[in-house]
């Protein structure tokens, strides 16, 4: 009986399985990380591809099972504990490839960002609509701090779609891959980091409010700063571009 609080869905189709490994660029010599490997089936498929495996399962009885599954795969380390607490930091360069547990989308990708100086791709099976929002660009109701904080560590792409029907069991949304190649350097550059995601997540705190009133908490005179660099401060934040953004905060670093 599949778990619904630890987000088990699974996936055994194994055309979309191959599609997943297609995506992401996989070599003999790579390190791969994935996140709940649930039955086992993407994990076996990983191992027969590359050096090593280390699989993450929060769930004991999965856990259990698995270990029988996999015993034949010399190369998969099965860890058993939440992935959100594991120490990605210490492993050498490696590649995320996970359906990811949709009840920790956003914290275990934020996670995983944080340990990016290790990471050279995540291809991650997410909710459609997260998938969207990761990828968009400015101008619409998907584009966000989501958005900017992933676009500023790495270059997401929208690979394609796989229907909730292909889950079991099946789930109430669609769902996406998406590729994330980690940038060696970030997107733009800012001189304070801080800072600059402190405007964005101000910005956005308010979405519908145009940026001189959202922004005021941050600094007083902001209309002056915005007019100064040429940004209509009747703008909304989802208008602006990340360079926009980046330009913004080191106006506002200035003083
Ligand atoms: N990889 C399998 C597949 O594609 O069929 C299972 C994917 S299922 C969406 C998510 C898996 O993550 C489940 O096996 C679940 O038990 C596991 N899981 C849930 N929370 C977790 C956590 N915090 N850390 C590690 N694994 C977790």
């Amino acid at each position: 009986m599949a778990k619904k609080h630890l987000g088990q869905n699974f996936l055994y189709d194994p055309s979309i399985l191959n599609r997943i490994i297609q995506v992401a660029q996989l070599h003999g010599e790579d390190l791969v990380v994935e996140i709940g490997p649930g039955t086992g089936r993407l994990t076996k498929m990983l191992a027969e591809k590359v050096k090593k495996v280390v699989a993450i399962e929060l769930d004991d009885k999965l856990f259990a099972k698995l270990k029988i599954e996999l015993a034949d795969y010399q190369n998969v380390e099965l860890i058993h504990g939440d992935a959100l607490n594991y120490s990605y930091e210490n492993l050498p360069q490696f590649k995320v490839v996970s359906n990811i547990p949709y009840y920790i989308t956003t914290p275990i990708i934020f996670r995983l960002l944080k340990a990016r100086k290790n990471i050279e791709s995540m291809t991650l099976t997410i909710q459609k609509e997260v998938a969207e929002r990761i990828t968009a660009k400015p101008g619409g109701k998907d584009y966000g701090v989501l958005s900017l904080m992933v676009q500023y560590y790495a270059k997401p792409k929208l690979e394609f779609i796989i229907p909730k029907g292909a889950f079991r069991p099946v789930p109430k949304v669609d769902s996406a891959v998406v590729h994330i190649k980690i940038l060696e350097r970030t997107s733009v550059s800012v001189k304070d980091e801080e800072l600059f995601f402190r405007v964005i997540k101000t910005a956005f705190s308010q979405r519908r409010k145009m940026l001189s009133n959202s922004l005021k908490k941050i600094q007083e005179d902001v209309k002056e700063k915005l007019v100064e660099l040429g940004i209509d401060p009747n703008r909304r934040p989802e208008t602006l571009s990340i360079q926009e953004f980046a330009r913004l905060s080191d106006m506002l670093k200035r003083d």
